[in-house]
């Protein structure tokens, strides 16, 4: 090695012995006399010293001519700071320095390279290097790095193997656009980008594999928002002989190893609900369960008051809010507002302020007298100081967009606490659901996905009516996974298939490979797919994915470093047998 020590390592212990550091020029002051410079590297900072009248003038010279991220080797003794940093772990100690080498200089960076840095987004994702180095970052590698030896170590010990399946396939349904790739030497021909192994996992249960797991790159060709990237990383499992139960329990039980080897914190045990629940209490099949505000339904209150907008709906409902009822009349506009965006779509706002005084005040006073309101403060468990929020229309609709308000009022109040874990699964998911753009049901999770047995028979007749022994594990109101138990039997795949529209011949097509190997013994099985990078924003308490993954793609899906997706060759066009088809102007 080039160096004795990391930048991190020595300590008021190591006072007296000779050292060489290697890392990066973090930061130079230069005070006349002394020059003190800031050594990094990725286990630290420490601090060099040269001083005019003890150090040589050549040595100091020579350090004057460095500058920010200089890679440089540094010569020299470690003795006690004069003033000590309490902040840096090295910071009892500094090096008097007796030699320098530089090993690369380096243009000024285009931005600082600090925890706070003063590069935007774009740039910094254009020199991702750069911004690699800096503290927040590394951070966040080095704890995905410890979420991923930990998966493995867990999984492990459950009887798991990690096994490869492969990249260049045919499409798998899970909801999104494949990405595709020509084949050269089948001219016409493409393969698929995995969205998931599903079916490899499935295939590698009929092989009596038993239990697989596989930390997997998926690849889905969709519309980016801040926290989806075309290309994810899945804690991708799969295991035989299984019933709902026991994955949940081999789940559960991994997040909580996760949880408290890499965070020190002890989850309680997943409660359960139905989506059914989730969406009737919170409007959402990831419900947030930090803060309450759960949804009260009013109709029996609220209905046959002479008040038309409530009258004509099919469900009026509402949340409390704890402590709000000091909102000003500018709050309640702009909140107003906020239900009537586009985002959200709701037509307008009923509030009703519990006053300390125990009087009310609402922006329905002409329908609702105090006792009527009354009643409905009782309905919701409002205390003399909250607000109350009441939506009204068509009961799907109108529960989505509550469910929009409690999460504004959560961030509002500061309810979301990003290092309060507050986990969940939702069962019992609908099979289908029918889309009405074409007319026809899609799998809410996949086609391979089972019924409940004791609804199976309802898939010819009444497909809507099916629910799913699928389930989603949720925290903080994310999605960090879902799976399901699998059909392993090809008349119902059949079934299903059927129900989702395929022709046989299409089935057997695009999946006749499975169905096969359902006829050579499948055993019962069901797994799950957990995201793997959105799981490390959550330990870290962060929202954006982006910022835990080396090197992600901005939101027009694109790599700004190395300029990608980009044209290829005409070359490679002919080889491929492609042609550009031009846009008409
Ligand atoms: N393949 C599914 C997904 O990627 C997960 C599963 O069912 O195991 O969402």
């Amino acid at each position: 090695m080039l160096r004795t020590h990391t930048c991190g390592a020595l300590r008021i212990e190591h006072v007296g012995i000779p050292v060489v550091l290697t890392g990066w020029v973090q930061r130079m002051r230069d005070k006349g006399g002394l020059i003190w410079i800031d050594l990094r590297d990725r286990y630290g900072i420490t601090q060099l010293l040269l001083e005019e009248g003890r150090s040589s003038a050549e040595l100091i010279e020579k350090a004057r001519t460095l500058g920010r991220e200089f890679v440089i080797q540094a010569q020299g003794n470690v003795i006690e700071r004069v003033s000590k940093n309490p902040k840096l772990p090295t910071g009892d100690i500094e090096i008097d320095l007796t030699n320098l080498q530089v090993l690369n200089a380096s243009k000024i960076p285009p931005f600082t390279i600090e925890d706070e840095t003063d590069g935007g987004e774009e740039l910094r994702m254009k020199y991702r290097y750069l911004d690699l180095r800096r503290n927040p970052l590394k951070n966040n590698l080095l704890l995905r790095h410890k979420l991923s030896l930990e998966t493995r170590k867990y999984l492990d010990s459950q009887e798991f193997v990690e096994i490869e399946t492969p990249y260049l396939i045919k499409s798998t349904p899970e909801g999104a656009r494949d990405f595709v790739v020509p084949s050269r030497m089948n001219s016409g021909e493409f393969y698929a980008l995995p969205q998931s192994p599903q079916t490899f996992k499935q295939l590698l249960m009929v092989a009596g594999y038993d239990r697989y797991y596989q930390l997997v790159k998926c690849f889905r060709d969709e519309d980016l928002r801040a926290d989806r990237q075309p290309e994810f990383t899945q804690i991708d499992c799969e295991m035989a002989f299984v019933e709902q139960e026991d994955v949940l329990r081999t789940f559960e039980g991994m997040m909580r190893y996760l949880f408290q080897t890499v965070k020190g914190i002890k989850l309680p045990a997943f409660p359960r609900m139905s989506y059914e629940e989730a969406m009737k209490k919170y409007g959402s099949d990831k419900p947030d369960l930090r803060f309450g505000m759960e949804f009260v339904e009013l109709n029996r209150w609220a209905q046959g008051k002479g008040f038309g907008v409530f009258d004509q709906a099919e469900l009026v409902v509402g949340i409390s809010v704890p402590g709000a009822a000091d909102y000003t009349r500018k709050q309640l506009d702009q909140l107003t507002e906020f239900v009537k965006r586009p985002q959200i779509g709701a037509k307008g706002l009923v509030y009703v302020k519990y006053n300390e005084d125990k009087t009310f005040k609402s922006s329905v006073d002409k329908f609702f007298d105090h006792e009527a309101l009354q009643q409905w403060a009782e309905a919701f468990g409002a205390q003399p100081g909250d607000l109350m929020f009441i939506l009204s229309g068509a009961k799907d609709t109108v529960r989505v967009q509550l469910s929009g308000l409690r999460l504004e009022m959560a961030d509002q109040l500061g309810l979301k606490k990003p290092e309060d874990y507050k986990p969940l699964w939702v069962t019992d998911f609908p099979l289908l659901e029918w889309d009405e753009d074409t007319q026809r049901f899609h799998a809410m999770h996949h086609p391979f996905t089972a019924p409940k047995p004791e609804e199976a028979h309802l898939l010819e007749s009444d497909p809507g009516a099916v629910h799913a022994n699928a389930y989603d594990m949720v925290i903080n109101g994310v999605e960090i996974g879902g799976g399901s138990i699998r059909i392993h039997d090809e008349a119902l795949q059949k079934k299903m298939f059927s129900a989702l529209g395929f022709s046989e011949e299409e089935a057997k097509n695009q999946f006749g490979f499975l169905m096969n190997a359902f006829q050579y013994g499948a055993p019962p099985h069901g797994g799950i797919a957990l995201g793997f990078d959105r799981l490390a924003a959550i330990f870290a308490g962060r929202d954006s994915i982006r910022d835990f993954i080396a090197f992600p793609k901005n939101n027009a899906g694109r790599d700004v470093m190395i300029d990608s997706p980009s044209t290829i060759s005409e070359e490679q066009l002919e080889e491929l047998r492609l042609k550009i088809v031009k846009e008409k102007e």
